[in-house]
């Protein structure tokens, strides 16, 4: 058994053979922290932890690099915008995107690495890309000659032709050919920079991910990811820097997700053209956000639309409804979820009820990634164990344990794809709006001297584990988690 993945320099679907046996190095291309991220790219940051979980489970010891990009035009512009320092800004939108990422269920990459962290690394890179003939300083800017790296457009599949009249040429006299591009920028003016044998500036973009991940990973580490929008230019930059200053190949697999397509005539108005994550995640809560970035498959696109959220919402519904029944009609007999599910490649399988299901689950995601189908799994799963509800209720033993059985795999496969299934908000929304009710009927009966009353109140919400804490501003309360 193996995983198989799409690799984009090959352009086909080949088997994922790790440079180390058992082990899987790897590096997703992370945001520039200048303002909210979009949802196509939250998608791809969340198909990247989802690849991980999933290698996770299968049994690797996987290591996960992924950089933000703390240096760049963009920041420096929105710096003007907004009247702060650049620092601020990216302080700021780091802030703001591990908060998104944290809401659609993402764990921080095992190491994250910022490129101010790394501008000496980058320097003695350039430098060393001199050297080699493959760069050359052009009134204190340095380019990369892409003509003298043989192998140029082997990822994106494009002829340097084809560059030439391709519409993200950067511009610039000192420049040799018009597809070479920035390894080093010199600094103008009230710009952050840093010094440089080639004076003050600031390096490129593309050359921080080729000096970050080979320091972290290696050359040759296993995959590479990123939306498909960065083959070209950035990835092909990035290949073209590390095997032009390192010789040997950079990457093993090239792992690239679909984009986002916006359905603009159905989507919601209130969400606009161009759609922050922040605003899918609070209109529909950060797991309908996550399912429907996952429904569709990594490499294929997600349509973007009312439906195709309102779609993952009654899905998750589904499975929510089905959990609370499952475990109702189970009582004490209910399977508990586990915090760490391991089906490791080696592994012979699965048996017993429920089989069928891990079954199509894995041999789906091991197809470079068909969450398509993994998840068609899970839906007939449930589809099966909803049947089995009436059953087990009734005390029907053979149905009983059919349904636990389910439930127990339902449990592992919505732990891999990391949904909790929770109550939703609007839940937590009524039960706070409650809650405040019965603190006001609590006031008025304290403000009529029905003590017995108003004592009632507070013992009965006690019990269920609300603490309340009655303060000079009157009521506070909190779920403290002792009560049911
Ligand atoms: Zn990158």
């Amino acid at each position: 058994m193996a995983i198989r993945v799409y690799e984009s320099r090959r352009r086909d679907v080949v088997e994922l053979e790790p440079r180390d046996e058992g082990r899987i190095s790897m590096y997703a291309c992370g945001p520039t922290v200048y303002n909210l991220i979009h949802v196509g790219n939250a998608r791809t940051i969340v198909w990247y932890d989802q690849v991980r979980r999933y290698l996770e489970y299968r049994g690797y010891d996987v290591t996960y690099v992924m950089n933000y990009t703390d240096v760049d035009d963009k920041i420096i512009e929105r710096a003007k915008i907004e009247g702060i320092p650049p620092e601020g800004v990216t302080s700021k939108y780091t802030q703001a995107f591990e908060d998104d990422m944290s809401a659609l269920g993402t764990k921080p990459a095992s190491l994250i690495v910022r490129a101010t962290d790394h501008i000496g690394d980058m320097v003695v890179a350039i430098q060393g890309l001199i050297d080699k003939g493959l760069a050359y300083k052009a009134e204190g800017d340095v380019w990369y000659e892409v003509e003298n790296f043989d192998g140029y457009g082997k990822l994106s599949g494009r002829s340097l032709d084809d560059m030439r009249s391709g519409d993200r040429i950067e511009p610039s006299p000192g420049k040799k050919h018009p597809v070479d591009f920035a390894l080093w920028k010199s600094a103008k003016e009230g710009e952050p920079s840093w010094p440089s044998p080639w004076g003050p500036g600031r390096p490129g973009w593309h050359i921080e991910c080729s000096v970050m991940s080979t320091r972290y990973l290696g050359m040759g580490f296993d995959i590479h990811g990123g939306g498909r929008d960065l083959i070209f230019p950035h990835h092909e930059n990035e290949l073209a820097q590390a095997e032009g200053l390192n010789g040997g190949e950079f990457v093993r697999y090239w792992v690239h997700a679909g984009l986002v397509q916006m359905e603009s005539e159905k989507m919601s108005k209130s969400l606009g053209n161009v759609v922050l994550a922040r605003d899918v995640i609070e209109q529909y809560g950060g797991e309908t956000c996550r399912y429907w970035m996952l429904a569709s498959s990594l490499r294929s696109q997600a349509v973007f639309s009312d439906d195709t959220l309102d779609d993952a919402d009654r899905s998750l519904e589904r499975w929510r409804t089905f959990l609370e029944a499952a475990g109702h009609a189970l009582a004490e007999e209910a399977p508990a979820a586990s915090s760490s599910y391991r089906r490791p490649l080696s592994d012979p399988g699965p048996e017993g009820t429920g089989a069928e299901f891990i079954s199509r689950f894995l041999s789906s995601m091991d197809d470079d990634f068909n969450s398509a189908k993994a998840f068609a799994a899970i839906h007939d799963l449930v589809r099966e164990g909803n049947r089995l509800i009436e059953g087990a209720q009734r005390g029907d033993e053979g149905e009983r344990k059919s349904l636990a059985g389910l439930l127990e795999v339902f449990l592992e496969l919505t732990s891999v794809l990391n949904f909790r299934l929770e109550s939703k908000p609007e839940d937590s929304k009524l039960v706070g709006g409650l809650v405040e009710y019965l603190l006001e009927l609590r006031e008025s009966a304290r403000s009529e001297r029905a003590f017995e009353r108003a004592d009632e109140i507070r013992e009965r919400l006690t019990e269920l584990g609300v603490a309340i804490e009655d303060t000079p501003a009157g009521p506070r309360w909190r779920v403290s988690g002792t009560g049911q």
